[in-house]
């Protein structure tokens, strides 16, 4: 079962649940592993400090043209089709733009020269290894990278397969985040009781109903802020799964890299309750 942790903005504290709770199922004996899917900045390892011992180099296809078979002005079909602009006929010769290919390999297929063949091009990393018996899975993208998707595809790949895989996503709604959660089975959202937080959650909210996949709703610093979440939260009749508080011993555990799991109290039962709520949801999701 995939689950997803996700949220319309970043700060909300989604890396923190996502870490809290894999921490929790391992202790109720579950078989848990997490893939962090944040690869512009993924930082599930401060809180995991897992071991990583494998790094695969992740890269995408790009073209590379033959300008001997290239017929150039005579066709220029590939600069017409690459709906990414990442070809350009200049001068009678094709000129390739890698960073904005998004691999698609049309171009390859399309060249009536067989001019064109695969190349590839590095993007960024991927690491695996265990935190503390929890398999762990992680990207990293090159810096001044764009194309965060296919990094994400790859980081879900390399998650072994569990009882239960977390996946921290990008924050935001744009395209990362679409990717992380292709295929999940259920979503949490986390967010802040703050105007902030209210918007960028009715973001998130509409882009889960799209997609269809069944979600709650975390709120994190329950407490601080005002009432809107809850008052929308029951308005939109969307399902709260949990209210961590806003609390200065959850601050100061969260300032030394503690989890809240084991070294706050009542924080256990905060995380037992969410995980109990969580299954309850996806559970009448399928029924
Ligand atoms: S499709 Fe092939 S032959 Fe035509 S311009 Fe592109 S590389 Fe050249
Ligand atoms: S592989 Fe696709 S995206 Fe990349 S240059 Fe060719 S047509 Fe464009």
């Amino acid at each position: 079962m995939r689950i997803a942790i996700a949220s319309g903005k970043g700060g909300t504290g989604k890396t923190t649940v996502v870490a809290n709770l894999a921490v929790h199922l391992k202790n109720s004996k579950h078989s848990v592993a997490v893939a962090d899917c944040d690869v512009e900045e993924p930082n599930l390892h401060l809180f995991l400090n897992p071991h990583l011992d494998i790094e695969k180099t992740a890269v995408v296809p790009i073209p590379e043209v033959d300008n001997e078979l290239c017929t150039g002005d005579d066709c220029g079909l590939c600069a017409q089709l690459c709906r990414f602009k990442s070809l350009i006929l200049m001068a009678g010769e094709v000129m390739v733009f890698p960073e904005l290919c998004h691999g698609c390999g049309l171009c390859t297929l399309a060249c009536p020269e067989k001019a064109i063949t695969e190349g590839s091009r590095a993007i960024g990393v991927v690491r695996s290894g265990k935190a503390n018996c929890i398999p762990f899975t992680e990207g990293e993208m090159k810096i001044g990278e764009a194309m965060a998707p296919p990094l994400i595809e790859e980081v879900k790949a390399a998650s072994p397969q569990c009882d239960i895989e977390l996946i921290d996503c990008p924050p935001g709604t744009s395209c990362p985040v679409i990717k992380a959660l292709d295929g999940v089975d259920f979503a949490v959202l986390v967010t802040e009781p703050t105007p902030f937080g209210l918007h960028d959650l009715d973001l998130a909210v509409l882009t889960l109903r799209q997609l269809r996949i069944p979600f709650g709703v975390v709120i994190n610093r329950d407490g601080m802020g005002n009432s809107c979440v809850h008052d929308y939260l029951n308005r939109e009749k969307i399902t709260l799964l949990g209210a961590i508080p806003h609390s200065l011993k959850a601050a100061q555990a969260y300032s030394k890299g503690l989890l809240h799991v084991g070294n706050v109290e009542g924080f256990d039962d905060h995380y037992a309750k969410l995980w109990e709520n969580i299954q309850q949801s996806i559970g009448e999701a399928r029924s």
